[in-house]
């Protein structure tokens, strides 16, 4: 009989606080401003806006400003207010946003992709300006001079980007399913590695630098955890999306990771719990549990006079078996399966109520979601989505 432990309820369901509306496209990104009740979005209706919450409770814009092309991507830097915007038609624009928010100054501009840009990094220690394009190019600038100081070209067009001030490390996640770890130098960069674990693009890289792991989201609907730092080669896959993986979000102060989807999925992965790798598959002519043979073993067939029997694999062991041999399916969410997958009828045995608690909290925002940001500070995500709606969340955690 298994220990009666209670799951251990690390949030709450998100709970709406406000939706920002106006905008007359998807907004690309948006971004919750620090300390203000505050957002900064930038939209495919080529708008730059702040949004500042007003005493009615409702969120109108402080600054509006249209950009000559449709905007793709931002990355904002609190400390020094510095916005910078990629833009469709390959350019980066930056900004410095006054105290108040009600202003923005307009600093320079680079031509830095020949198609639209898809990521953007401002690193202010290094004060450099990463940016990917659909021009399948990585370059960086100098965002003091305005100078390209490098390029590497990726394999196919990335949106995925995050950058290791430490170690000087950036990651590239590519639409081949490909990631590539450059080590980036003033002037000039080396490969470090590439790896490739999806069978989709990678949509979404988040790196959690205290930890050293890499989170990749993908079209193919999973989520790998890849051990950096680990340096044993582990990754584990998470399941908990009908469909694609958009965006990304790490709150290392709680460990949590933010995954939200095109099913219009809200996950909140609990990374605070010891997961394990899914086994490789086992190869057999036959079940490895009731010893029936599988459909190409025609010796076996004849000499047994048994009809061939498809084959299954149990998520679990990795044992190649018939379906006879497993019926019943069971959520493992210590294997990153938070939906219920194919076991063997010994591990089905074997698997306690324990183990199948899940380990990560679904919500449905009822739309596609593009963007995700999470302000730590106050637990507060944004997300925003088809429905042109900027939406805030909050996510403070109940304490059970
Ligand atoms: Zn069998
Ligand atoms: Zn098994």
């Amino acid at each position: 009989m298994a220990a009666e432990i209670q799951p251990k309820a690390l949030t709450r369901k998100p709970v709406l606080l406000s939706k920002v509306e106006g905008s007359q496209d998807v907004v690309s990104m948006a971004a919750i401003v620090p300390k203000e009740d505050g957002v900064i979005s930038v939209s495919e209706d080529r708008t730059v806006r702040v949004w500042l919450k007003r005493e009615s409770g409702q969120y109108w814009p402080s600054i509006y400003h249209a950009m000559p092309s449709p905007c793709s991507c931002m990355s904002f830097n609190p400390e020094t207010r510095r916005l910078s915007v990629g833009l469709d038609n390959g350019s980066i624009s930056e900004f410095i946003l006054a105290e108040d928010y009600n202003k923005m100054t307009p600093v320079k501009s680079y031509q830095a992709h020949q198609g639209r840009v898809m990521m953007i990094l401002f690193v202010l220690e290094m004060e450099w300006v990463l940016s990917t394009g659909q021009d399948k190019q990585f370059t960086w600038h100098c965002s003091e001079s305005g100078q390209r100081l490098g390029g590497y070209r990726t394999s196919a067009g990335a949106c995925g980007l995050q950058f290791d001030v430490e170690t000087r490390h950036v990651f590239i996640g590519d639409h081949s399913g490909q990631v590539t770890i450059l080590k980036l130098e003033q002037e000039n960069c080396s490969l470090v590695t590439t790896f490739k674990g999806h069978t989709g693009g990678v949509t979404a890289l988040c790196w959690d630098p205290v930890q050293r792991v890499l989170f990749s989201g993908s079209s193919d609907h999973s989520i790998i955890m890849w051990d950096i730092g680990g340096r044993k080669g582990t990754a584990i896959e998470l399941q908990g999306h009908n469909d694609k993986v958009q965006c990304l979000s790490y709150a290392p102060h709680t460990r949590q990771l933010i995954s939200c989807g095109a099913d219009g999925g809200i996950v909140i992965w609990n990374m605070d719990v010891e997961r394990q790798e899914t086994p490789e598959w086992l190869d057999s002519d036959s079940c490895q549990k009731c010893d029936q043979p599988f459909f190409w073993n025609f010796k076996q067939m004849w000499d047994s006079k048994k009809i061939g029997l498809r084959q299954h694999h149990c998520r679990k062991c990795g044992k190649a078996v018939c379906g006879k041999c497993s019926s019943k399916r069971s959520s493992i969410p210590l294997m990153g399966f938070e939906f219920e997958v194919r076991v063997c009828d010994s591990c089905h045995e074997s698997i306690t109520d324990e183990e199948r608690a899940p380990t990560a909290t679904f919500h449905d925002s009822k739309h596609n979601i593009v963007h995700v940001h999470f302000d730590a500070t106050r637990g507060w995500l944004l997300t925003s989505g088809t429905d042109k709606i900027i939406k805030l969340w909050d996510m403070t955690p109940v304490v059970s």
